[in-house]
């Protein structure tokens, strides 16, 4: 096995940035992928994650802060190339009390309808 594919923590977004979990990736860059979410809650729901495993925004700071550029300046790109002209709404769900199912932090981006407020 190679170092690398040791190094891959056994979570389910890690194996998505190294291949071996297959996503619909629609943005890439040094830092973060964006790929659909397999159970999308708006026409279009995309997720976007740091490459590195961090869990939370918890990790953030303690970790990597730089990777909340990283994450935010993807968010307007994919925007752009999913035509979300009209708006579109980014969530965090960190930690249980607010439904993180995957503990690899990611962002939603949801667009393609309306959104209320407040969220549920
Ligand atoms: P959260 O509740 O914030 O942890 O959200 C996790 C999200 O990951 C959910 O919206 C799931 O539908 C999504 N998800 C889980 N597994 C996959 C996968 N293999 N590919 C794409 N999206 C996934
Ligand atoms: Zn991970």
């Amino acid at each position: 096995m190679s170092a690398k594919k040791k190094d891959v923590p056994n979570c389910i977004f890690c194996k998505i940035v190294s291949g071996d979990i297959k996503g619909e990736i629609v943005y890439k860059d040094a830092d973060v992928i964006g790929f659909v979410d397999i159970s999308p809650q708006a026409p279009k729901h995309i997720l976007i994650i740091p490459r590195d495993h961090l869990v939370s925004i918890e990790d953030i700071a303690k970790k990597k802060p730089s990777v909340l550029e990283s994450l935010m300046t993807a968010v307007p790109k994919i925007a752009r190339k999913l035509k979300l002209s009209g708006g579109y709404r980014v969530v965090m769900n960190s930690g249980k009390d607010a439904g993180q199912l995957v503990p690899h932090l990611h962002l939603h981006l949801l667009g393609g309808r309306k959104f209320h407020w407040p969220p549920g």
